[in-house]
């Protein structure tokens, strides 16, 4: 048997359903097809991750094949030019995903087509309440969750055979994934190594030791207390399903304490929860989860919008993250909680705009995981952050980055600014800011909005559409 594997979010070849069963069926052509519509950080992520996968697969003498245009005609090209038996992929559940899929099996219907779950602990559609219908709270979704799950064994990388005949692919360099004019991926480089084994390896890594001190450390971004996976995760080159067997595991063998594996587990949970969304209520891909906030009074404040961006708002911890951001495509979770509220809230800025900026910038961006946390942080998602419950960025500062070293390491001009100050440089006074070589509105801008102005606003914002 000839079997087309198309692949998307699914770049390894360990507990890779889809691959397994087409490699178990006699011979095989991978195919992958450029995506529309990613954000930078993601394509250089992504250059990186074919690179790994393709020589994986050259290592088991398979081409990896390259192609560009609408999935349903390029599948529907290759089994006509190959002879193809049957095409497998691996599910997608965002409503891009799920549309592709459905396409390309509307388009093939004179041969086999068949699709595997390879992304989610468990199948959105198993997982309802008792009056039947989709939990809109994390916690008892979860907690049913844990009483239903029973992953499949993992699926060991499989031995394969490539197609006979030689089936031409684009070259991955004339994609131009990487950045040129100008190469900002400098940081990213530095920071990330894409691909399965940097997956595994990183995976082991944590799992071994820092998984230890996550329950209490997850919160602290200047300590390295999580797992980094998300990048790995979002691309497909590790399986959810194997963290949890590994977890499981671990806790079982008394090697980690169930406290830290189960609060890892929970974002894992997180994870499916975002994904489990987007297949029940797909409208929240671009629509509030909470309807009224249809109405809210967004403000339209370009200025704004741009000193967010390039981490110049005035408040050392949103600027430290935006700029943790630009330059490594990534932000530590709490970090991200304290910009997205402040550019939703402080701002008034929809959150649309931050998620956008998110999905261009980092590497890990995940349509399901961005979108829910940016309604979350919003107040506008399931199981959201009450609107009114605005993060304070001084107190959140001085709570989770109590030493200043996270903003130090990003704001190197506040670098000189006393653990006092380092979270309210305007409340320096001249010595303090002449002798730490800090000039507000120069070397380190003002605030560009005040916190208690900025949160009388909100609230006002926030009673008009209550009602
Ligand atoms: P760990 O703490 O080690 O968590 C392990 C894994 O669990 C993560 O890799 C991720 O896959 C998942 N996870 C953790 N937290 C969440 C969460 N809150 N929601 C859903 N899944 C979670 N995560 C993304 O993967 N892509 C995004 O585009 C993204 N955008 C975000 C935007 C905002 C405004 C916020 C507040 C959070 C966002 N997150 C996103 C969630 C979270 O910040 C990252 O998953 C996490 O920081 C990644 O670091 P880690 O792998 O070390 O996480």
């Amino acid at each position: 048997m000839k079997t087309i594997v198309w692949l998307r979010e699914d770049l390894r070849l360990f507990d890779n359903p889809a691959l397994h069963h087409a490699a178990q069926k006699g011979l095989i052509l991978p195919v992958y097809i450029y995506p529309e519509g990613l954000g930078g950080a993601s394509y250089w992520w992504l250059h990186h991750s074919l690179e790994k996968l393709a020589a994986k697969f050259e290592s088991n003498k398979v081409n990896l094949i390259l192609r560009t245009g609408k999935p349903e005609k390029v599948l529907r090209e290759l089994v006509e030019q190959t002879g193809a038996d049957k095409v497998v992929w691996n599910r997608v559940y965002s409503p891009q995903g799920i549309e592709q899929g459905a396409k390309v099996k509307d388009v093939l219907t004179n041969i086999t087509t068949q699709s595997f779950n390879a992304q989610l602990l468990i199948e959105p559609t198993q997982i309802l309440n008792k009056q039947g219908t989709a939990f809109k709270v994390f916690t008892p979704f979860w907690r049913h969750c844990q009483s239903v799950l029973n992953p499949s064994p993992l699926l060991a990388e499989p031995e394969m055979l490539g197609f006979e005949q030689t089936v031409k692919s684009e070259l991955l360099d004339s994609w131009a994934l990487l950045p040129t004019t100008p190469d900002w991926a400098g940081g990213l480089s530095t920071r990330w190594q894409a691909g399965e084994d940097a997956a595994q390896e990183r995976w082991l890594k944590f799992l071994e030791s820092t998984i230890s001190r996550y329950k209490e450390g997850r919160d602290f971004p200047a300590q390295h207390n999580t797992s980094y996976l998300s990048p790995h995760l979002a691309f497909g080159e590790i399986s959810p399903k194997q963290i949890w067997f590994d977890t499981k595991q671990a806790i079982a063998n008394n090697e980690i304490d169930s406290d830290n594996g189960e609060k890892f587990l929970a974002e894992i949970g997180w994870r499916e929860y975002s994904r489990y969304l987007l297949v029940h209520f797909p409208q929240v891909i671009d629509k509030p989860f909470n309807k009224r906030f249809d109405e809210f009074p967004w403000q339209d404040e370009p200025e704004l919008l741009e000193a967010w961006q390039q981490g110049k708002t005035g408040y050392p911890i949103v600027d430290a993250g935006m700029r943790e951001l630009w330059e490594t495509g990534y932000m530590h979770n709490r970090v991200r909680m304290v910009v997205a509220s402040f550019l939703t809230k402080h701002c008034l800025t929809h959150w649309r705009e931050g998620a956008d900026w998110f999905w261009d910038t980092l590497v890990d961006a995940d349509i399901a995981n961005n979108t829910a946390s940016w309604q979350w942080a919003s107040g506008c998602g399931a199981d959201a952050a009450p609107y009114f419950r605005i993060f304070n960025p001084i107190l959140q500062g001085e709570k989770f980055d109590k030493e200043g070293n996270y903003i130090k390491k990003w704001l190197p001009e506040l670098s000189k600014l006393p653990k006092k100050y380092i979270n309210k440089p305007w409340e320096a006074d001249r010595i303090t800011l002449e002798l730490s070589n800090v000039t507000l509105g120069h070397n380190y801008p003002h605030p560009i909005v005040d916190h208690k102005q900025a949160r009388e606003l909100a609230l006002n914002a926030y009673q008009a559409i209550k009602r």
